[in-house]
C-alpha cells in the first residue's frame, strides 16, 4: 500500500478557480462597472442558453433566489406550500420570508429524495384553499422525478418550484426526450445556488430561471426594491415627469430587497460556468471510482442508490453508515477523518427539527428523512481531487469504520 499522504487538508468541497477564472474578474474591476453592469446580462443569456429557459434573473445568493421565486409566485401571509422536509434550512425559510407556512413533506429514507407517497401525506395535511406551491429539492444532484412532481402539482394547481442548488448540469429524460435542470420544462421556476461549494462558484449568489416572462419581470423587479422597470407601467408620474419625458422617474410598486449580483461575482460565474462540462464530467469519474471502491464493503456502508433517467452533476457524495450495528459514533468517525486531514459534513439535519420550525408546526415526525439523516455522511468531492486524494480518503474511511470507537 502506498505512503501517500495529503499536503493540506481535503475539505468536503472546495471550489476550482484557474487563471481564466481570474482575469474574467479583473477585467471587470478595472472596467465602469462593478455591479448593474454587462457582466451581469451576459451571465444571464449564459445561464439560459446552458439550461434552456427562456429567462434567468440573477441574484446574489440561492436563498435570495427561492426568496424572489416565492414573490414572483406570489406566495403571501397564510399560503401553504410543501417542501421536503430533507434539505437546506433555506428552502423552507424562503417561504417563511414571504409570510407563508410550510408544510413538510417525508422523503424517500435511500435517496433523500421526495416521494410521491410524502407529498400525498403533505397534502392531506394541508388546507386546499391555502395550498399554492411545491418545491421540490434536487438533493446531491440527483433529480426528484420531475414527471411524477408536475403530475401532482397540476392536480392540486400548485405552482411548481425546483431547489436545484445542488444540480446544476444534471438533466434527465423522459420518454427518450432529455431535460436540461434550469429548463423549466416540468416546472414553474428553477433556482440555483453559486455559493462556492456547489458545482460552480461565484463567491456568493443565485439564480431563478423561468419560462414565464411575467415571473421573469417579477423577479426583476423585487430584486431591486420593487422598482418598476417598465416605464409603460408606471402609474403615479408626478406632473413635473410627465411633461418632460420623465427619464428619472422611477417607481416602486411592491416592497422589494436589494438582491442584485455584482458584475465582479457574475464575471466569476460566467467564466465558470463555460467550465460546467469539465467539472461535471470530474466529479462523474470521482463518483465511479467512489462507487467502484465502497462496493467492496457492503457491511460497512451503502451507497446511494442512483435513479434511472437521469445523468446528475453530482453535488455530493453521500455514504450512509449504520453508527449503530457499527457501534461507532458518527462524530467518532468525523474526529478521527479530521486528524488524517479529511473534512466530511453531514447533510442534512431534517428541516422541521430545527427548534424554529419545531415550534411553527404541529407535527414534527418524519421517519424516513431522520433515517437518511441518521446515516449520511458526505466525503470529500469536488474537481481537483486528485485520484490519490481520492485513495487516501476511501482507505481511511474503511480503516476507521472497522476501527470502531478503538483508538486507531
Ligand atoms: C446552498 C443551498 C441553498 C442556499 O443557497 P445560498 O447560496 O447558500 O443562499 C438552498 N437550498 C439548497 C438545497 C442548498 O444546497
Amino acid at each position: 500500500m502506498s505512503a501517500f499522504c495529503p499536503d493540506r487538508f481535503i475539505p468536503y468541497g472546495r471550489p476550482s478557480i484557474d487563471e481564466e477564472d481570474i482575469t474574467a474578474v479583473v477585467d471587470v474591476l478595472k472596467g465602469d462597472f462593478l455591479t448593474t453592469g454587462p457582466a451581469v446580462l451576459e451571465f444571464e443569456a449564459l445561464l439560459t442558453d446552458k439550461t434552456g429557459a427562456m429567462y434567468a434573473s440573477v441574484c446574489n445568493s440561492g436563498t435570495a433566489a427561492l426568496h424572489l421565486a416565492y414573490l414572483a409566485l406570489g406566495l403571501d401571509k397564510g399560503d401553504q406550500v410543501i417542501v421536503p422536509a430533507v434539505s437546506f434550512c433555506a428552502t423552507a425559510n424562503a417561504a417563511a420570508m414571504c409570510g407563508a407556512d410550510v408544510i413538510f413533506a417525508d422523503v424517500d429514507h435511500q435517496t433523500g429524495l421526495v416521494t410521491e407517497n410524502g407529498l400525498k401525506e403533505a397534502a392531506q395535511k394541508a388546507d386546499p384553499n391555502r395550498l399554492k406551491a411545491l418545491s421540490v429539492v434536487h438533493l446531491n444532484g440527483q433529480l426528484v422525478n420531475m414527471e411524477m412532481a408536475s403530475a401532482f402539482a397540476k392536480k392540486h394547481s400548485l405552482i411548481l418550484v425546483e431547489d436545484a442548488c445542488h444540480a446544476l448540469g444534471s438533466s434527465y429524460d423522459i420518454y427518450g426526450q432529455a431535460y436540461q435542470v434550469g429548463q423549466c420544462a416540468h416546472s414553474d421556476l428553477c433556482c440555483f445556488s453559486f455559493h462556492p461549494v456547489k458545482n460552480i462558484a461565484m463567491g456568493e449568489g443565485g439564480a431563478v430561471t423561468t419560462n414565464s416572462n411575467e415571473f421573469k419581470s417579477k423577479t426583476d423587479q423585487y430584486r431591486n426594491h420593487g422598482l418598476e422597470m417598465y416605464p409603460d407601467q408606471f402609474v403615479a408620474m408626478p406632473g413635473d415627469a410627465k411633461d418632460s419625458g420623465a427619464s428619472w422617474h422611477r417607481e416602486m410598486h411592491v416592497l422589494g430587497y436589494n438582491y442584485r449580483a455584482p458584475d465582479i461575482l457574475c464575471a466569476l460565474a460566467s467564466s465558470q460556468l463555460k467550465k460546467l462540462t469539465k467539472l461535471k464530467a470530474e466529479r462523474e469519474t470521482l463518483v465511479g471510482r467512489y462507487d467502484r471502491a465502497f462496493s467492496a464493503y457492503p457491511d460497512l456502508l451503502r451507497t446511494l442508490p442512483k435513479a434511472y433517467h437521469q445523468n446528475p452533476c453530482w453535488h455530493l457524495y453521500p455514504v450512509f453508515i449504520d453508527f449503530d450495528r457499527l457501534e461507532i459514533n458518527r462524530e467518532t468517525v468525523i474526529q478521527k477523518l479530521k486528524a488524517a486531514r479529511i473534512g466530511t459534513q453531514v447533510h442534512y439535519w431534517p428541516i422541521p427539527s430545527h427548534p424554529y420550525w419545531v415550534e411553527k408546526s404541529e407535527d414534527c415526525s418524519y421517519p424516513n428523512a431522520d433515517s437518511y439523516y441518521k446515516a449520511e455522511l458526505s466525503l470529500p468531492l469536488f474537481s481537483g481531487l486528485s485520484f490519490d486524494e481520492q485513495d487516501y480518503v476511501i482507505r481511511q474511511l474503511i480503516t476507521v469504520l472497522r476501527d470502531g470507537n478503538h483508538d486507531a
